[in-house]
């Protein structure tokens, strides 16, 4: 039966009555607002998958996969088309992203233990009353701080049958790594306190090596032939020694337990090259199928629990990834596919849907940027920048044409020299600081970057503004003289 105009008009006496002794007797009203200027503090889910090159979701224009999930957030939301990592690698990314500071300011540059004790994104988030979570891959070696809730796994973590460490108690579940990280994502979702925002960081450990695929999904490219990318027999011919120097090539680095079956007789190199890459691909697409279903899993419930309004939704990975690019696995150096991130964001009546963006963003600014989505004020030592006007639509006219990178781990595990560089909309320099070695690319013209220019008498000018540019970033970031005893005299 519907409720008559005098019901309506009563029960709104009722409930002014009731503010109104609610206010005498002390308690804090709530703030009249429309809600159209002045929206809730947002739910926050930050979705992280492992080692997932950008160029492994459809939304991105994959050649070789399909991500109807992960598109969603694409399709309903932003996508950032220039989302780089500032050291492509795993455990500096992770600490990067929740510090908002490069390498050398936030103790990480290689696999350190992270030190819990200092300001970060989640304690920033606790303090200011959300209530925060982290399930599955923390890698960071130290138990997490900042978080009420968390459940990791332990390290690199198990594909099948994972141990997770819930609040310091270490417990072995069954089935598959990614759907069981999604069940307890949902089931901190469901069990929180509805009285106050929350923050999840909900971290896939696929798709990682060993590239191990769950029942579902083993077969799903079982008769696909991937197709091979452009620069699959990349020569390294006018690079540094250190491409060449690298050990993550695909017909000579991947492994027994990479590619699991027994290669067939009698194939040339080439084929047994071609083999070996279409192994790798079926396995690591594979994984990615199970983070799609899963990512479509919680947002289905977030559609159904309605939910999704008022949550920040974002999906990207720890930093890209070789899929025979360069005839590589792995990541690490600074060339593209390892150095771009996927970013996708959804955020309903606050970003426009369908939209891309090209302005350049970095892991060391989501902090900031949620931060500021949240109300927060961004310390002043968090390194990167909110880039909350960037997502209205906006883009300041100060935002940076350019971006500092830096990567130190060698010789482990793949031999990847270190090096540090800049990259602007158009060219990328990269230092070789051991080998005193140098590159350089005009990535309009050469976006496989096969072409070294280092050497190129027509380019004195762009080197010059470049080099200008890294010294420039160098010193902003407070990375000068750090770790000298790498650097020739010349370059100091
Ligand atoms: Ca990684």
């Amino acid at each position: 039966m519907k409720p008559s105009f005098r019901q309506i008009t009563r029960t709104f006496q009722a409930f002014f009555c009731l503010c109104a002794m609610l206010a005498h007797t002390g308690f804090t009203q709530p703030q009249r607002v429309s809600t159209q200027k002045v929206p809730q503090r947002p739910n926050i889910i930050f979705i992280m998958t492992d080692d997932h090159a950008a160029h492994a979701i459809s939304a991105y224009g994959s050649k070789i996969n399909r991500t109807p999930n992960i598109d969603r957030l694409a399709r309903d939301g932003m996508r950032f088309t220039n989302c780089f990592v500032t050291n492509s690698i795993c455990t500096p990314s992770r600490a990067a992203i929740l510090t908002g500071k490069y390498s050398h300011m936030n103790g990480v540059p290689v696999f350190n233990r992270f030190d819990g004790s200092q300001p970060h994104l989640a304690k920033y988030l606790q303090a200011a009353g959300y209530q925060t979570a982290i399930v599955g891959k923390w890698h960071l070696g130290s138990d997490p701080t900042g978080f009420d809730h968390w459940n990791i796994l332990p390290g690199q973590g198990a594909y099948h049958d994972p141990i997770l460490i819930e609040m310091g108690q270490r417990k072995k579940h069954t089935g598959y790594a990614t759907d069981i990280i999604t069940d307890f994502s949902l089931e901190f979702i469901k069990n929180r306190s509805k009285d106050r925002p929350f923050f999840l960081m909900y971290h896939h450990k696929a798709p990682h090596r060993p590239w191990q695929p769950d029942e579902k999904h083993a077969q799903m490219f079982a008769g696909v032939q991937v197709p091979e990318p452009e620069t699959f027999n990349d020569d390294y011919a006018t690079r540094s020694a250190a491409a060449a120097e690298a050990t993550m090539r695909i017909d000579r680095d991947l492994q027994p337990s990479d590619y699991k079956l027994i290669p067939p007789d009698g194939l040339s190199d080439a084929e047994l090259k071609k083999w070996k890459y279409q192994r790798y691909m079926r396995d690591y697409l594979a994984c990615v199928a199970s983070v799609d279903d899963n990512v479509g899993r919680l947002l289905d419930y977030l559609d159904g629990s309605g939910l999704a309004q008022n949550t920040i939704v974002i999906y990207t990975s720890d930093q890209g990834f070789f899929l025979g690019n360069h005839n590589w696995f792995d990541k690490r150096f600074m060339y593209e596919e390892s150095l771009r991130m996927p970013f996708l964001i959804r955020w309903p009546n606050q970003i426009k849907p369908g939209t891309v963006n090209d302005g350049m963003i970095l892991n060391v600014d989501f902090a900031p940027m949620l931060l500021d989505a949240a109300g927060l004020p961004v310390p002043a030592d968090m390194q990167g920048r909110s880039f909350l006007p960037l997502l209205r639509g906006q883009k300041p006219k100060d935002w940076r044409t350019s971006m500092y990178y830096r990567y130190y781990h060698y010789p482990q595990h793949h031999r990847v020299q270190p090096h540090y560089g800049v990259r602007n909309h158009r060219y990328k320099l990269i230092y070789f600081n051991k080998l005193n070695q140098w590159e350089l690319f005009d990535l309009r013209n050469d976006p496989h970057e096969l072409k070294n220019l280092y050497s190129d008498p027509r380019y004195p000018s762009v080197m010059k503004k470049l080099k200008s540019e890294m010294y420039r970033l160098k010193k902003a970031l407070k990375d000068e003289n750090q770790f000298e005893d790498e650097l020739p005299k010349s370059e100091l």
